[in-house]
């Protein structure tokens, strides 16, 4: 499948697209120490380029990030808090161009937990179907990886949400208030049923690359 390339002033995305009128967004690379799973994702989505809905892939949202391996982008920003009218972010600005006009039916970030052993993610919107979300959380554990119950980040106060058995059902206003890129999609109507799976940062890579696996499996097949 050809790669693509988009320029925004100095930012350039790579990304795979399978039709003009994408139905499935996959996105990743937003954080730079969360590049893990950048590449069993591109082997996936590449892989089954037929089986797939309509989608359109991105595979780096941040290069400066994923570029020096951090969270923060060259700005000593987290570019997850930067998707609005008018940022001053380029990068973010990119990817909001990138797809604009799209409509899509769901749309995808993957992000890792850096340090974190347990699986969780951020529902959206509509929300997935509770059978495929259970189906998914039972490969997980039958992965032999624990699902998160708890608070997700006590250090950020833009999340502190309570999260139980690896699942937290997000409310839009609140993703919009804090400038993610899912309040970005809901806001401006390219996708108001978004997945963001927390993949765990501190398991084997192999392990990461099974999660994204069952991912797929459970929910976008
Ligand atoms: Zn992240």
């Amino acid at each position: 499948m050809e790669k693509h390339e988009f320029t925004y002033k100095t930012t350039t995305l790579t990304y795979y697209q399978s039709s003009k009128t994408p139905k499935l967004l996959l996105v990743s690379g937003f954080h730079g120490d969360e590049t893990d799973i950048v590449e069993p994702l591109r082997d996936i989505v590449l892989t089954n380029a037929r089986r797939l809905p309509p989608f359109i892939f991105i595979p780096v949202a941040c290069p400066s990030a994923v570029a020096a391996g951090t969270r923060l982008n060259k700005n000593n920003n987290d570019i997850n808090r930067f998707y609005y009218l008018n940022s001053p972010e380029d990068e973010a600005q990119a990817l909001m161009k990138l797809i604009a006009g799209q409509q899509f039916d769901v749309a995808y970030s993957f992000h890792e937990d850096p340090g974190e052993t347990r699986f969780y993610l951020y529902d959206m919107g509509d929300g997935v179907e509770g059978k495929k979300i259970d189906n998914l959380l039972l490969s997980v554990v039958n992965l032999g990886i624990e699902l998160f119950n708890g608070i997700d980040d006590l250090e950020d106060p833009t999340l502190q949400i309570d999260i139980v058995d690896g699942y937290y059902l997000e409310k839009e206003e609140q993703a919009v208030k804090h400038g993610f890129f899912n309040g970005y999609l809901a806001k401006s109507n390219l996708a108001h049923s978004h997945v963001n799976p927390e993949i765990p940062g501190a398991v084997s890579r192999e392990k990461k690359a099974a999660i994204v696996q069952a991912i797929f499996d459970s929910l976008i097949f």
